[in-house]
């Protein structure tokens, strides 16, 4: 079976498998997560089978994320949340489950419980400018 035909939102965008959608597009699909973190937690994705953010175009980007406004405002105002968390994995290791680009719209409210401070480290040395450098060089 190919990456496509064995892609769970690939396969909702192909309405293979059912998802509750909240919003579509001829390139863009948002639909409620299965396991949601919170009421209304939702997913918006790209119909097309992309795997990382990196792999796709400027253009293709912006025309996914440009639904994000409309979407928060809308979530909001359904779930009367106070605010909410953007979230998207690339990766395994980042925690990326489902190997189709996928942006969270993840609600909140007071003391929610959900969290999301991670712990933060410093640069020693003259590593900060190491790795600015490393960067600035692998940008060209
Ligand atoms: P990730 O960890 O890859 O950033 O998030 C994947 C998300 O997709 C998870 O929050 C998970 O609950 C959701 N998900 C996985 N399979 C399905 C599915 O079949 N339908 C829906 N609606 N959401 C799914
Ligand atoms: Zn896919």
């Amino acid at each position: 079976m190919s990456d496509v035909e064995q892609c769970v939102f690939c396969r909702i965008v192909a309405e293979d498998i059912p998802a509750l959608r909240v919003f579509e597009t001829d390139e863009v699909l948002a639909f409620l997560d299965v396991n949601p973190l919170a009421d209304g937690h939702t997913l918006i994705v790209p119909k097309a089978h992309v795997v990382r953010l990196e792999e796709m175009s400027g253009e293709m980007l912006s025309r996914l994320t440009s639904v994000i406004p409309d979407i928060a405002r809308a979530v909001i105002a359904a779930t009367s949340a106070t605010g909410y968390n953007v979230l998207q994995n690339n990766g395994r290791d980042a925690g990326q489950e489902v190997q189709h680009v996928h942006f969270h719209i993840i609600p909140r409210r007071p003391a929610d419980g959900l969290g999301y401070r991670w712990q933060a480290g410093k640069y020693t040395g003259a590593r900060a400018t190491e790795v600015q450098n490393l960067i600035r060089n692998a940008l060209g």
